[in-house]
Protein backbone atom coordinates (compact mmCIF):
# COMPACT_ATOMS: atom_id res chain seq x y z
CA UNK A 1 0.00 0.00 0.00
CA UNK A 2 1.00 3.47 -0.63
CA UNK A 3 2.18 5.63 1.99
CA UNK A 4 -0.03 8.39 2.30
CA UNK A 5 0.53 12.16 4.45
CA UNK A 6 -1.01 12.43 7.70
CA UNK A 7 -3.35 15.16 8.13
CA UNK A 8 -3.34 16.13 11.69
CA UNK A 9 -6.06 17.48 13.50
CA UNK A 10 -5.58 21.31 13.13
CA UNK A 11 -7.39 24.69 12.74
CA UNK A 12 -8.08 25.16 9.10
CA UNK A 13 -7.35 21.25 8.16
CA UNK A 14 -10.64 20.00 6.50
CA UNK A 15 -11.84 15.90 7.85
CA UNK A 16 -14.55 14.09 6.94
CA UNK A 17 -17.71 13.39 8.74
CA UNK A 18 -19.93 10.76 7.43
CA UNK A 19 -18.84 11.08 4.06
CA UNK A 20 -19.01 14.82 3.79
CA UNK A 21 -15.83 17.49 4.09
CA UNK A 22 -16.17 20.07 7.42
CA UNK A 23 -13.18 22.41 8.32
CA UNK A 24 -11.71 22.67 11.73
CA UNK A 25 -11.85 26.07 13.49
CA UNK A 26 -10.02 26.76 16.39
CA UNK A 27 -11.79 29.58 18.44
CA UNK A 28 -11.01 31.59 21.31
CA UNK A 29 -13.72 32.88 22.53
CA UNK A 30 -15.05 29.99 24.89
CA UNK A 31 -13.92 27.30 26.76
CA UNK A 32 -13.50 23.30 26.58
CA UNK A 33 -16.45 23.70 23.80
CA UNK A 34 -16.18 21.87 20.18
CA UNK A 35 -19.46 21.62 18.16
CA UNK A 36 -20.36 21.44 14.40
CA UNK A 37 -22.03 23.96 12.62
CA UNK A 38 -22.89 23.08 8.83
CA UNK A 39 -19.66 22.73 7.28
CA UNK A 40 -17.67 23.57 9.95
CA UNK A 41 -16.45 22.12 13.57
CA UNK A 42 -15.77 24.95 15.60
CA UNK A 43 -13.64 24.45 18.73
CA UNK A 44 -12.96 26.28 21.47
CA UNK A 45 -9.88 25.72 23.98
CA UNK A 46 -6.36 26.01 24.27
CA UNK A 47 -4.39 24.61 21.53
CA UNK A 48 -2.47 22.24 22.51
CA UNK A 49 -5.58 20.45 23.81
CA UNK A 50 -7.29 20.80 20.34
CA UNK A 51 -6.27 16.93 18.79
CA UNK A 52 -7.13 15.12 22.09
CA UNK A 53 -10.68 17.47 21.72
CA UNK A 54 -11.29 16.55 18.17
CA UNK A 55 -10.58 12.61 18.85
CA UNK A 56 -12.75 12.54 21.70
CA UNK A 57 -15.71 14.09 19.62
CA UNK A 58 -15.14 11.61 17.04
CA UNK A 59 -15.56 8.88 19.38
CA UNK A 60 -18.35 10.14 21.15
CA UNK A 61 -19.73 10.83 17.51
CA UNK A 62 -19.60 7.22 16.39
CA UNK A 63 -19.93 5.66 19.37
CA UNK A 64 -23.35 7.20 18.78
CA UNK A 65 -23.75 6.77 15.19
CA UNK A 66 -22.64 2.74 15.67
CA UNK A 67 -24.87 2.26 18.61
CA UNK A 68 -27.76 3.73 17.14
CA UNK A 69 -27.53 1.52 14.20
CA UNK A 70 -27.06 -1.50 16.09
CA UNK A 71 -29.60 -1.43 18.53
CA UNK A 72 -31.74 -1.04 15.37
CA UNK A 73 -30.34 -3.82 13.33
CA UNK A 74 -29.92 -6.15 16.44
CA UNK A 75 -33.48 -5.81 17.01
CA UNK A 76 -34.72 -6.84 13.55
CA UNK A 77 -32.75 -9.93 14.10
CA UNK A 78 -34.11 -10.62 17.43
CA UNK A 79 -31.01 -10.60 19.12
CA UNK A 80 -29.18 -9.26 21.45
CA UNK A 81 -25.41 -8.45 21.65
CA UNK A 82 -22.93 -7.96 24.98
CA UNK A 83 -20.22 -5.32 24.94
CA UNK A 84 -19.88 -2.84 22.35
CA UNK A 85 -16.51 -1.30 22.35
CA UNK A 86 -15.23 1.85 20.28
CA UNK A 87 -11.48 1.43 19.61
CA UNK A 88 -8.77 2.73 17.30
CA UNK A 89 -8.16 -0.54 15.47
CA UNK A 90 -5.71 -0.37 12.52
CA UNK A 91 -6.43 -4.09 11.21
CA UNK A 92 -10.48 -4.14 11.21
CA UNK A 93 -12.99 -1.73 11.22
CA UNK A 94 -15.07 -3.68 13.32
CA UNK A 95 -15.60 -7.39 14.79
CA UNK A 96 -18.16 -9.73 16.77
CA UNK A 97 -16.92 -12.04 19.49
CA UNK A 98 -18.68 -15.11 19.92
CA UNK A 99 -19.92 -14.10 22.96
CA UNK A 100 -21.44 -11.52 21.10
CA UNK A 101 -19.23 -8.64 21.89
CA UNK A 102 -18.61 -5.87 19.08
CA UNK A 103 -15.99 -3.92 18.78
CA UNK A 104 -15.59 -1.01 16.62
CA UNK A 105 -13.17 1.55 14.87
CA UNK A 106 -14.33 5.18 15.43
CA UNK A 107 -12.49 6.11 12.17
CA UNK A 108 -15.50 4.41 10.41
CA UNK A 109 -17.55 7.44 11.60
CA UNK A 110 -15.49 9.45 8.64
CA UNK A 111 -16.73 7.22 6.26
CA UNK A 112 -20.10 7.82 4.28
CA UNK A 113 -23.42 6.92 5.98
CA UNK A 114 -24.21 3.60 3.56
CA UNK A 115 -20.39 2.26 4.72
CA UNK A 116 -21.20 2.71 8.49
CA UNK A 117 -24.51 0.86 7.62
CA UNK A 118 -22.29 -2.50 5.55
CA UNK A 119 -20.27 -2.50 8.59
CA UNK A 120 -23.00 -2.36 11.24
CA UNK A 121 -24.70 -4.95 8.97
CA UNK A 122 -21.66 -7.33 8.65
CA UNK A 123 -20.73 -7.49 12.58
CA UNK A 124 -24.40 -7.76 13.74
CA UNK A 125 -24.76 -10.47 11.16
CA UNK A 126 -22.55 -12.57 13.16
CA UNK A 127 -24.49 -12.32 15.64
CA UNK A 128 -26.56 -15.29 14.22
CA UNK A 129 -23.93 -16.22 12.05
CA UNK A 130 -20.24 -16.41 12.86
CA UNK A 131 -18.56 -17.31 9.54
CA UNK A 132 -19.12 -15.62 6.22
CA UNK A 133 -21.21 -18.61 4.16
CA UNK A 134 -23.97 -17.64 1.70
CA UNK A 135 -26.51 -17.56 4.57
CA UNK A 136 -24.22 -14.61 6.06
CA UNK A 137 -24.56 -12.48 3.71
CA UNK A 138 -28.15 -12.82 2.94
CA UNK A 139 -28.45 -11.62 6.42
CA UNK A 140 -26.08 -8.57 5.73
CA UNK A 141 -28.21 -8.08 3.16
CA UNK A 142 -31.46 -8.22 4.53
CA UNK A 143 -30.09 -5.71 6.99
CA UNK A 144 -28.57 -3.35 4.49
CA UNK A 145 -29.66 -3.41 1.42
CA UNK A 146 -26.71 -1.58 -0.26
CA UNK A 147 -24.40 -3.62 1.44
CA UNK A 148 -22.23 -3.64 -1.68
CA UNK A 149 -21.77 -0.28 -2.13
CA UNK A 150 -20.80 -0.19 1.05
CA UNK A 151 -18.27 -2.97 1.14
CA UNK A 152 -16.87 -2.01 -2.28
CA UNK A 153 -15.88 2.05 -0.83
CA UNK A 154 -14.65 0.72 2.51
CA UNK A 155 -12.11 -1.59 0.07
CA UNK A 156 -11.17 0.93 -2.07
CA UNK A 157 -11.40 3.99 0.65
CA UNK A 158 -10.93 2.59 3.66
CA UNK A 159 -6.57 2.75 4.11
CA UNK A 160 -7.51 6.98 3.55
CA UNK A 161 -9.51 7.25 6.78
CA UNK A 162 -6.49 6.12 8.53
CA UNK A 163 -4.76 9.57 7.90
CA UNK A 164 -6.89 11.44 9.74
CA UNK A 165 -5.72 12.95 13.30
CA UNK A 166 -2.16 11.36 13.05
CA UNK A 167 0.76 13.51 13.88
CA UNK A 168 3.32 13.47 10.97
CA UNK A 169 6.69 11.98 11.90
CA UNK A 170 9.15 14.21 13.66
CA UNK A 171 11.68 15.35 11.62
CA UNK A 172 15.27 14.43 11.93
CA UNK A 173 17.40 17.12 13.68
CA UNK A 174 16.24 20.94 14.92
CA UNK A 175 13.09 22.65 12.60
CA UNK A 176 14.64 25.98 12.98
CA UNK A 177 18.60 27.02 12.93
ZN1 LIG B 1 -17.00 -10.95 9.19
Amino acid sequence: MKYLEPIPFKDGETVPFLGESITIFHSHSFQGDIHREGDKLIVAGPKVSLSKTIHDWYRRESGAEITRRVKKKSKMLDRTYGRLTIRDTKSRWGSCSSKGNLNFSWRIVMAPPYALDYLVAHEVAHLVEMNHSMRFWSIVESLFDEFQRGRLWLRQNGHELHRYGVEPPMKEGRESE
